[in-house]
Order: structure tokens, then sequence, then C-alpha cells
């Protein structure tokens, strides 16, 4: 079979239950197309063929033994940023380039218990920091769409490798709009949780406070058949709460769409910068879910403004924190030849880390360091109760909200933007962060240059199920989720 690749997750589980295809012929079907494409995409910084193979002929064994599970011998790809056992996990970053985990992320640890077929480890901006994955070590991303831009960021790895085929789906995180804003510029369908719903154990830290784990599919349905996976509590993540995850499957059409009260922000709809076509598409796929029997409310959300400056100051402070334990000491890259500690300590992390990371802890450390903590950090963490009190306020009338994912579609790789105007371009998804709520991004069509735009859906906390229910709801009236980029159609 040659077109495996365009089979939804439901279709491969049946065709492997009903032996169309083993895991291990969808397992190497895919690898073709990993070493035929991926060297356009450069989605993937770790392919794991060997391992790949074995776990998919365990797969097939268990299908034999009537022992499986829904996704048993279903492939993925992982987010470098999920420690893998026995293979590197890098976060993008030269300090990890040699390293590799001694154990699985939780996330990694359900996706193998589940019968998932890992395929390798898939690229992101360094340490998670970034909106275009150029940040990467190991190079920028491509987005399939047009080969000459970004994939988005900071999962665009994992957006790029589902978008061109080369995974049917993937894990990403979102500490302040990783998995919506790929998934936005790669025309996916990308869930980010509600705080706590997934286990951020065995997940590289960038802001504790903010970062969460969620699925990234083409549509979905996909996205709920790895987020069964993916969501539940977790003993080892002490912030991980202890409310039973739902069956996100069975409940895609428990949600109806009539009568479903979208509040739409005034605030959102008159930022600067936001593209005509974006306007347009996002106003469009409004449009088509008011035709589905929603009903649309203006809202305020008055605390937009300060979206980026509170962000800014929270996600550097918390990184500044958690980046500490890099120090060419326990594990990661050393300096060569260092005269002292210091020395070791300095070059370490000098040579070791990006610049983009290296700005951020310097902002971070400022707006921690004594004389400073009240007037940045604390005001910062007032402000955002503040953002969360908004929201909260606003699901008082309506059950969600509606927003583009980005306020533009993909950049120009290069195109890069000053790091102040990069922050600007995630003011529609840090708030959700902030704040802790779940949201999702759906494909909604394309800019006049074919690049894809995105829908924002942002609910209460615990509305996955709604939310995804929602989006299949309009995914089944509409087929922008079934559009493929050309590198994608391309056969192996
Ligand atoms: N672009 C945002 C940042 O750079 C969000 C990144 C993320 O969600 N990991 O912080």
């Amino acid at each position: 079979m040659t077109d495996l690749h365009r089979l939804s997750i439901r279709e491969l589980s049946e065709g492997l239950a009903g032996s169309k295809f083993s895991s291990r012929e969808l397992t190497e079907h895919y690898l073709k197309r990993i070493a035929k494409i991926d060297a356009q995409v450069q989605s993937y910084v770790t392919v794991t063929p060997e391992q790949a193979l074995a776990q998919a002929d365990a797969a097939d064994a268990l299908r034999q033994s009537g022992m499986a599970n829904v996704l048993t011998g279903v492939p993925v790809a992982h987010k470098d940023i999920f420690c893998t056992h026995g293979i590197k996990t890098t976060a993008g970053s030269k300090m990890l380039d040699n390293f590799i985990s001694p154990y699985d992320a939780t996330v990694v640890a359900k996706g193998k218990v589940a019968g998932l077929v890992t395929l390798g480890k898939v690229n992101m901006d360094e340490f998670a920091m970034g909106s275009t994955s150029e940040s990467s070590y190991f190079g920028a991303t491509k987005n399939p769409w047009a080969l000459d831009h970004v994939p988005g960021g900071s999962s665009g790895g994992s957006a790029a490798a589902v978008a061109a085929d080369l995974a049917p789906f993937a894990t990403g995180t979102d500490t302040g709009g990783s998995i919506r804003q790929p998934a936005s510029f790669c025309g996916l369908t990308g869930l980010k949780p509600t705080y706590g719903r997934v286990s951020r154990f065995g997940m590289i830290a960038y802001a504790s406070s903010l970062d969460q784990g969620g699925p990234m599919a083409r549509s979905a349905e996909d996205c709920a058949y790895l987020m069964n996976v993916m969501a539940g509590h977790d003993d080892r993540d002490s912030t991980s709460v202890n409310v039973a995850a739902d069956d996100y499957v069975a409940n895609l059409n428990a949600t109806s769409v009539k009568g479903l009260r979208i509040g739409i922000p005034k605030q959102y709809f008159n930022v600067a910068g936001l593209d005509a076509d974006v306007k347009a598409r996002v106003e469009e796929s409004l449009k088509k879910l008011e035709e589905m029997g929603a009903t649309l409310v203006e809202i305020d959300l008055n605390m937009t403004d300060a979206y980026v400056p509170t962000y800014y100051l929270i996600a550097p402070a918390e990184a500044s924190s958690n980046l500490q334990r890099f120090d060419g000491v326990r594990y990661g890259y050393r300096c060569e030849n260092p005269v002292d500690l210091t020395d070791l300590y300095k070059r370490s992390r000098s040579e070791g880390f990006g610049p983009e990371v290296q700005r951020r802890i310097l902002i971070g450390t400022y707006a921690l360091s004594a004389g400073y903590y009240d007037a940045y950090y604390v005001k910062a963490q007032k402000v955002r109760r503040l953002i969360q009190q908004d929201f909260l306020k606003a699901f008082e009338s309506v059950d969600m909200i509606a927003a583009p994912s980005a306020p533009t579609t993909a950049y120009k790789i290069g195109a890069s933007l000053d790091p102040v105007e990069m922050y600007l371009g995630d003011i529609y998804t840090i708030a959700v962060n902030l704040a802790g709520l779940p949201a999702i991004n759906a494909p909604v069509g394309f800019d006049k240059d074919q690049l894809p735009v995105g829908l924002q859906l942002i609910g209460n906390y615990w509305s996955e199920s709604q939310l995804l229910s929602v989006v299949h709801q309009y995914q089944q009236a509409t087929d922008w989720h079934t559009k493929r980029a050309a590198i994608a159609e391309e056969t192996v």
C-alpha cells in the first residue's frame, strides 16, 4: 500500500485490527517517507528506525494474540522535549546534544503502554523558546506548505512532520502557544489542555506554571485518540490534577454546536497587526459555526494589552530558574579546559545556550533579583490573576471564546523579526497559559499565498472534550482539515 499516510487514526486502528496491513508495513512506510522527504522539511532531529521496527513487531505480535489496544502499532513522533529512555533528548539545544535520557517522560511511557510506535524525535525552538523553530541548534524546520517559510514554534517539528505526512500524529508542548500557533501555521488541529491535565514529568521545563503537553494531528478526531493516551493524573508531577480524564474519542459528538454561545472578544479583532486574510478566514469560520447553530456574543477581555508584558516577565523568570540546572557539571554540554569552577559555569552556559535562551535567562534573572522582584515579578503575578478573572467573568455568559491563533500566517524563514516583534505575535495564545485554560486550533482556510489560517477556541477549565467535539463537528461540515500540502502528496 502506498497511501497509508493518508489514513486517519481511526482508519489506521481499524486497518490494523482487520489485518489490512501490519504495524511493520505501516512503520516501514513512514520510515521510507521520512528518508525520502524529510531532508527538505527537516522535522526530525533523531529518527529511530531500529527501535520503531522492534516496537512494530511487538505490536503485531500483540495483535495476533488478541491483546491489542485501539492504538497498538500506530506510529507517533515525540517533540524532542519529552525524555525518551536510551534515545537522545535535546530540547533543540547544543546544551543537550549529548544527553541520553535514563528514563521516559510519563507521556512517552503512556504511549508505550498504549502500543504506539515511536518513529523519532522532532525539532523545536531551543528549550521551547520561540515561535518559528529557527532557534533550534539543529537548524530551522521548514513549513511543508511553503519550504521558505517557518512551521511556527516551538513545536514546529511536530507540526511539520504531521503536515508532510511523516507521522500520523505528534506530541507537542504549549507554554504560550507552541501547540496552537504551529498547528495554525501548518493547517493542523492542536489542543493545549487545561494546566495539570497532562503530566509534565520528564518534559524538559521551560516555565513550569505555564507548560502543558498536548496532541497535534490533522483532525479533532485524531487529536482525541492521542489525548486519550496523554491525559491523566500522575503521582510524579505534583501539579498533575487528580481529576479523571474523559474518553475524548467517545465524547466527539457529545457537545452540540446548536445553542453554543461563542464569545467574540472585541479587543482581539482590533489588534494592530491582525492580517486581513487571517481576520476574514476566522470570521468566515465563525459564520459557519453560526449556521450550524452557535450564537456569537460580543464580549470584553479588557486585559488584552497586559498579555505580552505579563507573559514575558513570568515565562523568562521561571525559565531562568529552571535552566540553572544546566551548569556543565551534571549533564549536558561542558566547555573545554575550564580554568576554575566559575569559568566552567560561565563558558559551558555561554557556549551551550543559544542567543534567545540567554536573552530570556537575563530578563528572568533581572526580574527576580532583589530590588526588582516586587516591581516586576510580583506585579506580573498580580496582573496574571486579573487576566484569569477576565476570562472567568467571560465564561459566565459564554461557553467558549473565539480568536485567531496568531495574527498572521507563517513568516518567511530568516525574516525574524526583532525579538519584541516576535513576542507580539503571541498575543492570542499566551493569556490562555497564564490562566491555565484549555484551547484548540482548527484549520479554517488559507491566505492569498496559500498559507494556512487557524481559528482558536478557548474553553473553561476541563472542557477539552467540548473543544474537541465542537471542532469535530465543524470538521464534519467542512474540509479544511483534509487539505494537504504538495509535499505530503509525494509518494515513495
Ligand atoms: N512563543 C512563545 C515563547 O517564545 C511560546 C513558546 C511556547 O509555547 N513554548 O515563549
